[in-house]
């Protein structure tokens, strides 16, 4: 059976104080209240650059794991600006985020970009977590499916298995916005992408983890995260409170 993933993308928030207060939150409550979730699935933040290093440090030795929120596809090198998936895994990152639609629109990130990307995570040895999904125009057009099978076929990169990379399904116009597809809409594109991704995988494709984002909260996850091919959560807005993440986890 496959371990749900429980993952929080802090985006561009927090300084930190926030960054701090609320990843020794998280990681007592794993330890404590948290615990039965924390024994049945795995729980991630990845906060802005800025913070992993201190994120990373206040929480060695908890049963919380720290990632990065997008990497460079090379290891190093004149790149201004950029972190290298080294760089994260050097801090205590076990993953990181790539090709996140709010990449792929702020900064012009094709399938082949994230690919690279995914590949450069594995190769220093982070779990990669491949971000796709359709626009709202894609989806009136009836492309949802076919906008996916592309994305999955684009950007798993070589040497991908069952549970060395993830997978983030999360439709662009659910992102930020309190909408989410109906439960069916969402258990057909996640049977769509084990689908296609056993094309790749063959049966290591059982073994992947799949996830829903856009617009998890608490008074959703439940219903969500039941659903057969939905293997955890990556979650936006509602990470960046403990209680609110915390009653995601447990909701699982
Ligand atoms: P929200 O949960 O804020 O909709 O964001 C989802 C997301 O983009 C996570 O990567």
């Amino acid at each position: 059976a496959r371990r749900a993933l429980i993952a929080g993308n802090w985006k561009m928030n927090g300084l930190r104080a926030d960054g701090l207060a609320l990843a020794k939150d998280l990681a007592a409550w794993l330890d404590g209240e948290g615990r039965d979730a924390s024994n049945r699935l795995d729980m991630l933040v990845c906060p802005p650059a800025t913070l992993v290093a201190l994120v990373a440090e206040a929480v060695t030795g908890s049963r919380l794991a720290v990632g990065g929120q997008d990497c460079h596809a090379a290891e190093a090198g004149a790149h201004t600006g950029d972190t290298s998936a080294w760089m994260l895994k050097d801090l205590g990152c076990g993953f990181v985020i790539v090709g996140h639609s709010e990449r792929r629109t702020d900064h012009g990130e094709s399938d082949e970009t994230v690919r690279a990307k995914a590949a450069a995570a594995l190769a220093a040895g982070l779990v990669p977590i491949i971000c796709i999904g359709e626009t709202e125009a894609e989806r009136d057009a009836g492309r949802t499916l076919a906008v996916v099978s592309r994305q999955i076929n684009g950007s798993l990169p070589e040497g991908a298995t069952g549970t060395n990379v993830v997978i983030a399904y999360e439709p662009v116009w659910a992102i930020g916005t309190g909408r989410t597809p109906t439960t069916e809409d969402v258990a057909e594109v996640h049977a769509r992408i084990r689908d296609e991704a056993r094309g790749r995988l063959g049966a290591g494709a059982d073994d992947l983890r799949i996830l829903y984002g856009g617009s998890v909260k608490p008074g959703n996850a439940a219903e969500l995260l039941g659903l057969a091919d939905v293997d955890g959560a990556l979650v936006g807005g509602a990470s960046l409170k403990a209680a609110d993440f915390q009653a995601i986890a447990s909701a699982s």
